[in-house]
């Protein structure tokens, strides 16, 4: 799949995806979920630090594909410092572009790359995956959440 993207966020995927941000277990978190993508085997836990309704601190932890690696990494890097109300805004935008495939580039930032999966259904639950986890712990959520589940 990775072939046919575009070069140059086939570039941003695969950086992400082999060099993860934030990639780690926040011992001070106060918020964690799990989520899982069974039709691609991503697995990933998100952990929150959340002081009142701002995301101070935000990281993963888990396996997957590219594209749901990516997309994890990309997502706390994005959402670190966001107030609850924006990140969840953002996530809706982020879920709208990657079925439809359009966003503006001002809006998501390096997130755009991920935009081309729309041309891709069946890896559209991997790059949801990772944002449909932190709506469930920013919701207090404590149990895993699958894309299954999803609509
Ligand atoms: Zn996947």
């Amino acid at each position: 799949m990775l072939d046919e993207l575009n070069e140059l966020y086939q570039q941003t995927i695969l950086e992400h995806s082999r060099h993860p941000r934030c990639f780690r277990v926040l011992p001070e978190a106060n918020r964690t979920a799990e989520g899982n993508n069974p039709l691609c085997g991503d697995r990933f836990t998100i952990y929150i630090r959340l002081e009142k309704d701002v995301i101070v601190d935000i990281s993963f932890q888990g396996a997957g594909c590219a594209v749901a690696k990516a997309a994890a990494s990309l997502m706390s890097e994005e959402m670190k410092g966001k107030k609850v109300e924006n990140a969840k805004a953002f996530a809706a935008i982020f879920q709208d572009m990657v079925r439809t495939g359009t966003a503006k580039k001002e809006t998501m930032g390096e997130l755009l790359a991920l935009a081309a999966v729309h041309r891709f259904p069946a890896r559209i639950k991997c790059a949801i995956l990772p944002w449909h986890a932190m709506l469930a712990a920013l919701e207090g959520e404590t149990k895993p959440v699958s894309t299954q589940e999803m609509t």
